[in-house]
């Protein structure tokens, strides 16, 4: 019997690799061509929770890409923390204008913290897409890691210049940040069907030194993974070339990464049999600008260089033509 997508990924993500390809997305997967298609637009899809849903479900009923992502932005934690999040528009994502904390003492977990802001509304959608779905496509919920939340939370320069210069000011603020995420991320692989994407933007080599990432980011990792039951894919944008070797050393099953910063290859000689790779096909560079054929050409040459889970390298640009979509999906099954 032929496996569903849900058991493919499960699989390759078990097996760490070496285990059959995929089409699937575990970045942000919503476009202004899909919205059309589906009559369902941001902004209204980031605050209803069946908008939320059906416009995840496009990329799998009308692209055919074998998975299913929500939410469609980064702001969901902040905001529920008390930043002010700008709302976008049908092409632009919503921004976290300020953080909510003035200082790393200051930051707090608010009562109730799943209960605020758009939480409830990420909760039911993954409910919605679960009661669709749920047995055949995996559904992965998306939280920020901690370094990138305790950013938006107090600032992103304040948080990376402090993790340089006197990381022990910011322990106790990304202790507790770090227990909100376990508790988040077991709450949504919970509603979910076992699978999650953890997005640090700012742990990317680009930031941080491949030092205080061993040092002061790493073990916050492994309380995750050893908290947190489920599934785990880690996405950090940018170079992250410098980490890769420390990132089996987290015990998360798949790492997805951005090209042309990381080549394939070079991730495969480090986390080959260590962890699933999934990415990295550059948004702008090849799926919002290329033809439909180079595309196809860059899913095959990453298919061939080891990629496990064809994706994105970082969340779909809205601008991606639909036809880029399908042009990755076709070159998993030409490769087959
Ligand atoms: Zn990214």
């Amino acid at each position: 019997m032929l496996k569903s997508p849900l058991e493919k990924v499960e699989r390759i993500l078990k097996t760490r690799g070496n285990a059959g390809k995929i089409c699937s997305s575990p970045l942000q997967t919503a476009t202004v061509e899909l919205m059309g298609v589906v009559d369902t637009y941001w902004p209204d899809a980031h605050f209803d929770a069946n908008k939320m849903a059906k416009l995840s479900t496009a990329a799998y009923e009308i692209a055919g890409i074998e998975g299913l992502r929500v939410p469609f932005d980064i702001g969901i934690e902040a905001e529920a923390f008390g930043c002010e999040v700008k709302i976008g528009r049908a092409d632009i994502p919503p921004s976290i204008m300020n953080p909510a904390f003035a200082e790393f003492e200051e930051l707090h977990i608010p009562r109730s913290i799943q209960e605020k802001g758009r939480i409830p509304t990420l909760l039911r959608a993954i409910r919605v897409l679960k009661e669709k779905y749920g047995d055949i496509l995996p559904i992965y919920p998306m939280i920020i890691g901690p370094i990138s939340l305790l950013g938006f939370l107090v600032g992103i320069e304040k948080t990376l210049y402090t993790l340089s210069t006197e990381p022990d000011a910011l322990k106790g603020a990304l202790d507790q940040v770090t227990q909100f995420n376990i508790d988040l991320a077991n709450t949504t692989v919970e509603e979910g069907n076992g699978f999650l994407c953890i997005a640090d933007p700012v742990a990317s080599g680009d930031l941080v030194a491949a030092e205080h990432f061993a040092e002061h980011i790493l073990p916050h990792y492994q309380r995750i993974r050893q908290r947190v039951h489920g599934l785990i894919i880690l996405h950090i944008c940018g170079n992250t070339n410098p980490l890769l070797p420390q990132l089996p050393d987290t015990g998360f099953e798949a790492f997805s990464f951005q090209g042309p910063e990381v080549e394939v290859k070079d991730a495969k000689k480090v986390l080959g049999g260590k962890m699933a790779l999934v990415g990295n096909l550059p948004n702008e560079t090849l799926l919002r600008f290329r033809s439909p054929r180079a595309v196809m050409n860059g899913s095959i040459k990453a298919l061939e260089d080891g990629v496990d889970i064809l994706a994105p390298a970082c969340g779909f640009h809205p601008l991606t033509p639909l036809q880029n979509m399908k042009a990755m999906v076709r070159a998993v099954e030409k490769f087959a």
